[in-house]
């Protein structure tokens, strides 16, 4: 889908880390990392880089689709794809040959250093790739664009049906099923509907429990389309809110419009953070605010840079992430706005299209 130059572009860049980390060749196991430097997306392959020489392992159930999707030299392998990329290193008498530390399963990690020649070695690298995945190029952006409109979209075809009585699992598949019905590969995490009480769980999963009248409900969703994802999150009240969260739902909504203004090129990912701290502070409700402000996204629905108070990255332009405080009371409910945001060189640009007024219905 994308054009072959993205690809090149981007294995240039690994070739020119790998003489910095002191290694000849870096082997890819990470299935998205392959999709990122190949545009291959079959659920078997490895992928062998060095600085001449770009070759993908897979299997013959995937003969005609890496042809399609791919100009790297693809090698169709009929027995264990593991012994050919073993052999390769050792024909190629590479020395050291990067690996990546944080996702090779331990049996592969086991089973490429055994296959080893004397004088061959396999050496950690860690978020080469997923570094380069933090900062979007124009035309992943304009996918991250399509997959949060699509979400939105769904998001306001089912939110004019939900009433009381209706399950929660009903409204996801509703959701999940519009996603696919306006050009989305699915849903890009489970589909999180939650009523009453069970706002207070970050991550509820639908039960069979229906909503009711006079409650909040949280829905948070995201579709993928053409392998990128969204996010976003609204909270919404059935019939009519206490004036005690209304007023939380505004210390929310303030705090998540404070951490999107701190947003911009060069500003530390710990910020956002705590700009939406101080915010929920002031209403005396920062100890119910019990996770970071946001994550990345692209490929994967949690990507880096992380949004924590701990993190200790800089926002980029180019970086897409999620901003979305939330809080939490037990027994009581929670309530979280969550946008989809593009990092721009002077400040940021909200993707999500979905109004974020209190919404009652
Ligand atoms: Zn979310
Ligand atoms: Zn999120």
């Amino acid at each position: 889908m994308f054009p072959e130059s993205e690809f090149k572009v981007r294995r240039t860049r690994v070739r020119e880390n790998l003489a910095e980390l002191d290694v000849d060749a870096l082997v890819v196991t990470a299935l998205l990392n392959i999709r990122y430097l190949t545009g291959f997306t079959g659920s078997n392959g490895i992928l062998l880089l060095t600085p001449s020489r770009e070759i993908l392992f897979t299997d013959p159930r995937y003969t005609v689709q890496s042809k399609r999707e791919t100009s790297c030299r693809v090698r169709t392998v009929k027995g264990p794809t593991l012994a050919a990329v073993a052999k390769a290193i050792n024909r190629l008498r590479l020395r050291k040959t990067g690996f990546e530390y944080h996702t090779i399963p331990f049996h592969i990690y086991t089973f490429l250093n055994q296959g080893l020649r004397p004088g061959g070695s396999l050496v950690p690298t860690r978020n080469l790739v997923e570094t380069l995945r933090m900062i979007k190029s124009p035309v992943e952006i304009d996918a991250i664009r399509r997959a949060v409109e699509t979400n939105s979209k769904a998001f306001s075809k089912v939110l004019p049906t939900i009433r009381p009585g209706l399950g929660e699992r009903r409204i996801a598949a509703d959701l999940e099923y519009q996603m696919r019905r306006l050009g989305g590969d699915g849903p890009a995490f489970d589909t999180i509907v939650a009523s009453g009480s069970r706002a207070a769980l970050p991550h509820a999963r639908p039960t069979s429990k229906s909503v009711e009248a006079n409650q909040l409900l949280l829905i948070d969703m995201g579709t993928i389309q053409d392998g990128y994802t969204s996010d976003m999150t609204r909270t919404i009240f059935l019939g009519r809110p206490t004036h005690k969260w209304k007023k939380s739902y505004q210390a929310v909504l303030q705090a998540q419009l404070a951490a999107i203004d701190a947003i911009r090129d060069g500003v530390p990912t710990a910020r956002p953070d705590q700009k939406a701290r101080k915010v929920l502070k002031s209403h005396g409700l920062d100890k119910a605010f019990t996770h970071s402000t946001g994550h990345g996204l692209g490929l994967e629905i949690h990507e880096e840079p992380r949004l924590g108070k701990r993190d200790r990255n800089k926002l980029r332009a180019g970086m897409v992430v999620t901003v979305e405080p939330g809080i939490y009371l037990e027994g009581g409910g929670g309530i979280r706005i969550e946008d989809t945001v593009l990092v721009t060189p002077t400040g940021c640009e909200i993707l999500t299209p979905t109004g974020k007024e209190l919404t009652v219905i």
